[in-house]
């Protein structure tokens, strides 16, 4: 088959859908003769502060400058420990890494695959600077214990919202629950840019000032450098990309959320694990992740159906030659280990028409 008939993701349709207000607002960029630190940046972050319900964010060139320059805002240096769920994307770690600090690997709760709150505290010693939790997947993760037990020691908490746009936590939006909040609007996110593009967000305004002066070359005005800085800078086309795409976030939100609502309904009673929603959380969907204990043939029989899946993730950082150094082996970290094995993202994506679901519910149950 040339084709699949449901494709994984399809951002060339979301494009179709906004067509008219994304072309217009490249066009004004372009015309303006400013491409880069102007009024489209000032505008976004504008819109994308009042969107978490913060007073501060700073655009920055993509979600991994989000981490690692939040972190050094944070204080977070050489020696230092931050304290990261063993299961997520690699650029968890690496910001921390990217620092000159140790990762701290903490498994996650089975239920939810966030970090476990009661699994932390063994962790924190002397070292520890920052709790950085993940909501993978853009479901929440239990931000009020760990919180709790961060502040209780001395710890900041800095998350890791790169899959979590307007997700919300006991009713607050996800972006407004840490010291800061680190975003990614990598494309395939669910606001995505045209490129790599990233975020903070916080109400501390010495913070978002200290990301600021970090991704300007360490400088407040042109040619004083306060301290060695990076560059790291969200362009003006890609912010004008952002502004425009965010008007259309909470319908897009909740059409994955229909989706999630007719998957969870459609698929129960089979040999799957299905994602499982704590009370405290409105998950954003930006996948639907299924476990299954012969995960490799489902998705082989899937994809002989034409339905496009993804695996998120098949190989838990751990275990990457990037952090041999650690000298983690096999059995380290056994959740973590068990879901790489396991998971499988169905597709879930604003655009899906009633026959793709149904055809995808109908795929896993003949397939499960
Ligand atoms: C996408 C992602 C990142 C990194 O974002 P980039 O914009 O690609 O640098 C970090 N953490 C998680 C959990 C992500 O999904």
């Amino acid at each position: 088959m040339k084709h699949p008939a449901v494709p994984f993701l399809d951002l060339a349709s979301a494009y179709e859908e906004s067509k008219a207000g994304i072309d217009a607002a490249i066009a004004r960029v372009a015309a303006s003769g400013w491409y880069l630190m102007g009024n489209e940046l000032a505008a976004f972050e504008a819109s994308y502060a009042g969107f978490c319900g913060v007073r501060q964010c700073v655009g920055v060139a993509h979600g991994l400058d989000a981490l690692h320059l939040g972190l050094r805002a944070l204080g977070v240096g050489k020696g230092d420990e931050v304290i990261v769920p063993s299961n997520t994307y690699i650029a968890t770690w690496l910001a921390v890494s990217q620092c000159g600090a140790q990762v701290v690997p903490v498994e996650p709760d089975e239920a939810t695959c966030n970090l476990d709150p009661s699994r932390i505290e063994a962790s924190i010693t002397p070292r520890t600077k920052v709790i950085l939790p993940v909501h993978l997947y853009g479901q929440p993760a239990d931000m009020d214990p760990i919180c709790d037990l961060a502040h209780k020691c001395g710890l900041k908490v800095l998350d890791d919202c790169a899959q979590a746009h307007a997700a919300r936590y006991k009713n607050r939006p996800v972006g407004s629950l840490a010291d800061l909040s680190a975003w990614s609007f990598y494309p395939g996110k669910n606001l995505g840019a045209f490129g790599d593009a990233g975020a903070v967000t916080t109400d501390d305004l010495a913070l978002s000032e200290q990301v600021r002066v970090l991704g300007n070359y360490g400088s407040r005005v042109k040619y004083h450098n306060e301290i060695k800085g990076f560059n790291s800078r969200l362009d003006e086309i890609q912010a004008a990309v952002l502004a425009a795409k965010l008007v259309g976030l909470l319908d897009a939100t909740d059409r994955r959320r229909s989706v999630a609502a007719r998957y969870l309904a459609g698929m129960q009673g089979l040999p799957l694990i299905l994602p499982w929603i704590p009370a405290f959380a409105e998950p954003a969907w930006h996948l639907f992740v299924v476990r299954h204990a012969d995960r490799n043939a489902f998705q082989q029989r899937l994809a002989e159906r034409g339905i496009g899946t993804l695996i998120h993730y098949p190989v838990a950082p751990h275990l990457q030659p990037a952090y041999a150094e650690m000298g983690w082996g096999r059995g380290q970290f056994p959740i973590a280990e068990a879901m790489q094995t396991e998971v499988l993202s169905l597709p879930i994506w604003p655009g899906m028409t009633d026959a793709m679901i149904e055809q995808v519910i109908h795929a896993v149950r003949a397939c499960a």
